[in-house]
């Protein structure tokens, strides 16, 4: 069977991206400036923005993935409402040895921003609306999908037909895109959630980091700017608790829940205020077997998903954008067939190493802090020590972090496609 034997399809597109969160969005974006048609569909309704808290998730975003948002032309809308990071303290409990990162000691650069999710999202609904070459359908799903030579064939939900030559499965942790292609997920759930919120201290942040390591995982401190309201030194708040606690901490009256929260802040800010609302996230790591299949290749959660121990699973899924659509771009500037067999595992490759390493890194992070055993934390500490005593070390680790060592795309680097 080829292409032309099935039926004439309402939208003709080299790329079809499944999937408009964060990750599929940014993909189409990095791409409007090559002749690489897309169409991005994605289930959800449009989603309120103006509701200034959304879904409180805030990011931690890598220096090198907010070039990626220099490259493609979004940081001029985000900048403003970025609050650079220059130091990380990270310390586990009570002890006093403890590991400081400062963006000094490798270069003149922030390590990374903090940016919230709805500014994220508000940037790119703004720049794909008004886009000439990707075109977003929503609320849309893929009802059958055919492979054939030279492309693939998606009927949607509502009738219509999208052909493509490659289809990027941009559907998050629950992708039915990998589903549908019968490929494996491993999955095991962390026995923690997440819970986020936003607090407004009394003395500013200085723009610093701070990850404690507590018995039931880490508690994370993270510099905001203040919001459209005035609101200034704000910090949004990663608490990660075991998952059964964490239930009967949500359910709290605000008092008792600021006393809880007071607990593990300390009162190195001065008095804080919660602002808005608490939301809960359970944890899990979870990998794909592989993340291109025929005619297909994964990006994101769908590929990856990991603890936000370290803030990293956006900041892998940008850098899979950043690398899938180099190699679509030198692909289709070559006249070869960007849904082709070489292209996808140019990308699965190119990313390989990168996936299994951060996979490991999070979960054995995870693993080694979130416990009180006497001989493990001594050991952790001695080890967060002998970092912070040996810059060498300590500026391999900052510029992994940053995203910024091994074999870097373009856009990564700041460069256009
Ligand atoms: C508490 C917490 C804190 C975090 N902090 C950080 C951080 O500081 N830094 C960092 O880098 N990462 C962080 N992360 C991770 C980050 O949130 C995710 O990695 C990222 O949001 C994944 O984006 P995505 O676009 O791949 O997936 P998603 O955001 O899940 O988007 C998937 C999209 O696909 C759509 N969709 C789903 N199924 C279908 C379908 N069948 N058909 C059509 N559309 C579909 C959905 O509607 C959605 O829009 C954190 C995560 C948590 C839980």
């Amino acid at each position: 069977m080829t292409l032309s034997d099935l039926n004439t399809p309402d939208i003709d597109v080299d790329l079809l991206i499944i999937g408009g969160g964060l990750v599929g969005s940014v993909l189409a974006v990095a791409l409007e400036n090559t002749p690489i048609k897309t169409c991005i569909i994605d289930k959800g309704e449009d989603i309120d923005l103006s509701d200034a808290d959304f879904d409180g998730r805030a990011f931690a975003i890598s220096a090198s993935n907010k070039n990626l948002l220099a490259a493609i032309g979004l940081w001029p809308v985000l900048e403003k409402d970025a609050s650079p990071i220059l130091e990380i303290r990270v310390s586990d409990g009570p002890s006093l040895l403890a590991l400081h990162f400062d963006h000094k000691d490798v270069g003149d650069q922030p390590m990374g921003i903090m940016l919230e999710n709805r500014h994220l999202r508000c940037a790119l609904r703004d720049r794909l609306s008004s886009s000439q070459r990707a075109r977003v359908l929503a609320p849309a799903s893929v009802e059958a999908l055919v492979n054939a030579p030279g492309g693939v064939q998606i009927s949607l939900v509502d009738g219509r037909v999208v052909r493509a030559q490659l289809v990027v499965g941009a559907d998050g942790r629950g992708s039915q895109t990998r589903a549908q292609a019968g490929i494996k997920l491993t999955r095991w759930p962390y026995p923690q959630t997440g819970i986020v919120c936003t607090v407004r201290h009394q003395r500013m942040h200085m723009n610093i980091a701070h990850e404690r390591f507590l018995p039931s995982g880490p508690f994370a401190i993270l510099p905001l700017t203040g919001d459209a309201l005035g609101v200034q030194n704000r910090s949004s708040i990663v608490w990660t608790e075991r998952a059964d606690l964490a239930h009967v901490i949500l359910d709290l009256d605000e008092d008792a829940f600021r006393s809880e929260l007071m607990r593990r802040f300390g009162d190195f800010l001065g008095n804080i205020e919660i602002i808005g609302s608490r939301y809960a996230y359970p944890l899990s790591l979870q990998f794909a077997e592989r993340f291109v299949d025929n005619r297909l290749a994964l990006v994101g959660d769908a590929a990856h998903g990991m603890h936000p121990i370290a803030g990293q699973g956006l900041n892998m899924g940008l850098k899979d954008v950043a690398t899938l659509a180099q190699v679509l771009a030198e692909t289709y500037r070559l006249g070869l067939d960007i849904g082709g067999s070489q292209a996808l595992s140019q990308y699965a490759k190119w990313r390989r190493f990168d996936h299994a390493a951060m996979l490991l890194a999070t979960d054995m992070l995870n693993r080694l802090f979130s416990n009180d055993i006497a001989p493990v934390r001594i050991a952790r500490d001695v080890g967060l020590a002998a970092v912070n005593a040996f810059p060498p070390i300590k500026n391999l680790f900052m510029r992994h972090a940053m995203g910024v060592s091994g074999d870097v795309p373009k856009l990564l680097r700041g460069q256009p496609l």
